[in-house]
């Protein structure tokens, strides 16, 4: 077994959603070796070897599990929710481990389609204008076009979109764009 406990180290407001929590949790082990075979395992799972993490979705949950063991989760209900989801993360990386030697890694995964919503979820959406653009919206189809960087968000830098920035970067640089 790679891992045997996984504990939640830190609490947060979601920015994607006010009325639910972002969860910082913190694996009992290094997770890079199993990253690569966790992503072939989950079918929505992004691998970026780059940044040294992968993500997928589940339901309206953003998920990251980084290579040092912390893993990341966003819009989630309530500590039982993000139990429970730790839970399975821990059955998944287990599995992974366990399964590694039957795991193809040859195949290649498609570029992920973005949508502009996936971005704008965890933009500050204050449509401030100053990434030279009138709403969050119009930047985040800039971004996915590749007209605007995500630094050009300059209220991203704010300690309080923090985990909004961690979480862009991984949609973005797991779609295999350069952020
Ligand atoms: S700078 Fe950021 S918060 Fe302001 S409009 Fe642009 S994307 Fe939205």
């Amino acid at each position: 077994m790679l891992v045997k406990k996984i504990e939640i180290v830190q609490i947060m407001p979601c920015i994607a959603d006010a009325a639910k929590i972002r969860v910082i949790a913190k694996a009992d082990g290094e997770l890079g070796e199993v990253l690569p075979y966790l992503d072939k395992l989950i079918p929505t799972a992004l691998h970026s070897e780059r940044g040294g993490f992968i993500t997928y979705k589940r339901g309206l949950s953003i998920i990251t599990l980084h290579a040092s063991g912390e893993i990341a989760m966003t819009q989630i209900r309530d500590n039982d929710e993000a139990m429970k989801i730790l839970n399975e993360i821990k059955g998944k990386i287990n599995d992974a481990w366990e399964r590694r030697a039957e795991i193809d890694l040859s195949e290649v995964k498609e570029r992920i389609q973005l949508s502009p919503l996936d971005l704008y979820t965890y933009l500050p959406k204050t449509n401030c204008g100053k990434c030279g653009e009138k709403t969050c919206m119009a930047f985040a189809i800039k971004v996915l076009n590749e007209g605007k960087k995500l630094s050009d968000c300059t209220v991203l830098t704010e300690d309080k979109y923090r985990g909004a920035w961690d979480t862009l970067v991984s949609l973005l640089e797991s779609a295999r764009y350069e952020v």
